[in-house]
């Protein structure tokens, strides 16, 4: 069942108390009210062996793991807000490992081989559902370009079939397969391991696992300032004093640009509003999760019963977290076409988050010409997905000071050396 990181002798568990449904069923005998916080609210200290700026998922994850693999518990995750509150728990948590580069499918893939046994390595129900994503195809053009996807992800060992407008209809019957609607379904693809998981969940398992080994979680401290001492970074001003300490990892999504700014570094990054929203509750009706590209519409149905929908990027840079309303209406109004059932339902909420996009569509997990600050950004509309490879190779750049095998294409200097890992060009939409 997955597989869990190679932590060494280290990473034993802290003095947490198991949850489990034992400690469900004693804790109902109390009333619930004997619960253990999930993770303290300390003071910052003057100085740290390590500093992670943005607590959203991969913040969290990049200190949970440096603290259980890499043995680095003096260290603190520094978060403006609340845990969760950027993208993290704005996102509309499809996971899958099908992209066309070997780049990509490395880390993606080692992203969901991890994601299949990280509730039980976090001791915490994430509720990761592998109910399969599916990407459908509206044109011959993109039915061939998809096939040639397929052949590339098989080919890097990860699951993919390709399903035709009958199978399809089969698997989803919601959906509508008259060829004459303005985004006709010619086929699709599917990733069976693909699925989603609970995003606010995901921020508070890891938050809680590296609470439990020591790490310091500052809520409400925002990072106003790096300071450098010449050419190595000597630690972070905050809206609650200043922090020594000789590694900084940020990880602040659409904030990343801001950050790099404070250091005088500028990052080919562009932010921009991307959003989601959901209906109304309803019965299940819909047990996968639907992308299509040319749309630039994805759908699936919560456990709580609402049909989550995201859609592209807004065509404007923006860090206001809403978007403009010609984007989500362009997305339903062809959402409709293909799941007619849609047309009955009511809007519940709506929201927006920054994504940082990259101009080739892949993340940076990168040194700096700063020694000590690390960035890991550029995620952009994707993220998510990667949350747990994303913390797990991070972890192993500041620990080591050198990129592994898996991160080493995704450093700065591929926007020197032109070794672009260009996924835009290659799926067109980076979900
Ligand atoms: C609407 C929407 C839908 C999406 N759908 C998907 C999807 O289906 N699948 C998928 O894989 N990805 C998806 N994504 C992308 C995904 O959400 C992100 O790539 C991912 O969550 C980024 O995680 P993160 O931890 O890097 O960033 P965040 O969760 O944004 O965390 C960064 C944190 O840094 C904090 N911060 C910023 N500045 C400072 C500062 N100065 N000091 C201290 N803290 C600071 C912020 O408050 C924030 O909490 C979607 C995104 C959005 C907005």
């Amino acid at each position: 069942m997955g597989y869990k990181p190679d932590r060494g002798a280290r990473g034993l568990p802290g003095g947490k108390p198991k949850y489990s449904i034992f400690s469900l069923a004693r804790n109902a005998g109390s009333y619930h009210q004997d619960w253990q916080r999930a993770w303290r609210a300390p003071e910052p200290k003057a100085e740290y062996d390590a500093v992670i700026i943005g607590g959203g998922g991969h913040g969290l994850a990049t200190a949970y793991y440096m603290a259980a693999v890499h043995g680095m518990t003096n260290i603190a995750v520094l978060e403006k807000g609340w845990l969760g509150g950027g993208n993290t728990g704005r996102n509309t948590t499809i996971i899958r490992s099908n992209y066309l580069w070997d780049e990509s499918a490395a880390i993606y893939e080692h992203a969901l081989k991890l994601w299949e046994g990280l509730a039980q390595d976090l001791n915490f129900n994430i509720m990761f559902s592998q109910r399969g994503v599916l990407t459908i195809a509206h044109s011959e053009h993109e039915l061939r370009e998809m096939s040639r996807r397929v052949h590339a992800i098989k080919l890097n060992g990860i699951d993919s079939d390709v399903l035709g407008p009958e199978e399809i209809k089969a698997f989803v019957p919601i959906i509508n397969i008259d060829q004459s609607i303005r985004y006709p379904v010619m086929g699709g693809f599917l990733q069976k391991r693909g699925g989603t998981a609970r995003h606010d969940a995901v921020a508070w398992g890891y938050a809680r696992a590296a609470d439990d080994l020591g790490v310091d979680i500052i809520q409400n401290c925002e990072v106003t300032g790096l300071r450098r001492n010449g050419d190595s970074i000597e630690g972070v001003e905050t809206t609650r004093g200043f922090i020594k300490t000789p590694k900084v990892g940020c990880v602040v999504a659409g904030h990343c640009s801001v950050m790099a700014a404070m250091a005088g570094i500028r990052l080919p990054i562009a932010s921009r509003p991307l959003q989601a929203l959901v209906s109304e509750p309803i019965k299940p009706v819909l047990d996968t999760v639907i992308m299509s590209n040319a749309v630039h519409m994805y759908i699936s149905q919560s456990d709580k019963g609402e049909m989550v929908l995201g859609a592209g990027v807004d065509k404007y840079n923006s860090y206001a977290q809403r978007g403009s309303f010609p984007t989500p209406e362009h997305m339903i109004a062809a959402g409709v076409e293909l799941f007619p059932i849609l047309s009955r339902l009511r809007m519940l909420r709506h929201w927006g988050g920054i994504v940082d996009t990259c101009p080739d569509a892949s993340p940076i997990i990168s040194r700096t010409d700063v020694k000590g600050l690390y960035f890991n950004c550029g995620w952009g509309t994707g993220g998510f997905k990667a949350t747990p490879g994303s913390g797990h190779v991070f972890a192993d750049l500041i620990a080591h000071d050198r990129p592994n095998k898996i991160a080493a294409p995704y450093s700065l200097d591929r926007f020197q050396t032109g070794l672009l890992i260009d996924e835009h060009g290659a799926a067109g939409v980076a979900h």
